[in-house]
């Protein structure tokens, strides 16, 4: 039986474990087999505060942990395989079938970018490709860069790409955006942004980090081959949810919905981070997301005389 069991690994659950340690809640955090969250994928953070020089992702992740471990917070490396809020104490189960009882949880499992599925995307992810132009896009200036995807958020890292790159290429499937008009009529104002219609990447070359990408016209199957130094795909993201369908309130896109501060549909249980936020998305606002939620969840056990 724990106080708070804290599922999920990021910046948003590592901040939650170190706060809820340091109340003395001995928090238990299921981390996730592949623990770390989505800095794990990039290289250089230089946005997140207090490091001059920036720090690697992964190397954050690891400082956070041990920061976390330190202070007293235990740690499962397991994926959550079963929740059930409808009893109390809340009752978890792991993929390996280890049960959790807690009185709080915190549900901190994030969201996870939608990917291409291309051989190269994986093999260079961080060597020039990117999910994040807010994290990336500074080690792009003066750079030829391509944004996959035709919603709302392509044209975000479009047009922040766009103040930055030497040249921002839009590749959609199709001859129509998705996104909204007036980001659409932003993205088609700026003179550093064009767009390749019809068109999808067929795979992103290069050996070490990126060169270049083969296109395809999915009209006439052509095929060619473009060099650049940089891939965002920007398809959209897909909340990590899908264990709590039916348990917690969710949105129309999956993401959890929040009520008062950090708390959810059920009483006793808080969510931070990209799983219910989907607007700032950052390593620093999800660690803020967590450091409130574990807060919350602290005077919430609090005044159930726990
Ligand atoms: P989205 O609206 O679902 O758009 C995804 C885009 O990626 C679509 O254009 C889609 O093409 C394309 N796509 C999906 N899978 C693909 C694949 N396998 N290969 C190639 N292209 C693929 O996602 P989003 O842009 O992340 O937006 C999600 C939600 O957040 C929306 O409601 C959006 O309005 C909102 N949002 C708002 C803002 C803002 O207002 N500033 C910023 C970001 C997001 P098709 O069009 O052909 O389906």
């Amino acid at each position: 039986m724990r106080n708070v069991a804290i599922l999920g690994g990021g910046p948003a659950g590592l901040t939650a474990a170190i706060y809820a340690a340091r109340a003395n809640l001995a928090p238990l955090v299921i981390e996730g087999a592949a623990a770390g969250g989505q800095l794990m994928l990039t290289t250089a953070v230089e946005n997140y505060p207090g490091f001059e020089e920036g720090i690697l992702g992964p190397e954050l992740m690891q400082a956070m942990r041990k920061q976390a471990e330190r202070v007293g917070a235990e740690f499962v490396t397991e994926d959550v395989e079963t929740v059930d809020f409808r009893r109390r104490p809340f009752a978890i189960t792991t993929t390996s079938g280890q049960q959790v009882e807690a009185r709080a949880v915190i549900v901190a499992t994030g969201a996870s970018a939608k990917l291409l599925g291309l051989p190269g995307e994986r093999r260079l992810m961080g060597r020039g490709v990117s999910t994040c132009a807010t994290c990336d896009g500074f080690f792009f200036r003066n750079r030829r860069v391509i944004v996959a995807g035709g919603g709302d958020s392509a044209m975000e890292e479009a047009l922040y790409l766009g103040n930055l790159a030497e040249s921002v290429t839009v590749v959609h499937r199709r001859d129509e955006l998705r996104a909204s008009k007036i980001m659409q009529q932003r993205a088609f104002a700026h003179p550093k942004i064009s767009f390749l219609w019809n068109t999808v990447i067929d795979d992103i070359l290069g050996n070490g980090v990126v060169t270049g990408v083969r296109l395809r016209n999915v009209k006439t199957d052509e095929t060619t081959e473009r060099p650049v130094d940089g891939v965002f795909v920007a398809i959209g993201h897909v909340p990590n949810t899908a264990i709590f369908a039916g348990q917690l309130e969710l949105d129309a896109q999956g993401y959890v919905v929040l009520h008062e501060r950090s708390r959810t549909s059920v009483e006793g249980v808080f969510a931070a981070g990209d799983v219910h936020d989907h607007t700032y998305r950052q390593a620093v606002t999800a660690a803020g997301y967590g450091c409130m939620a574990a807060i919350d969840a602290e005077r919430w056990l609090q005044s159930q005389g726990e």
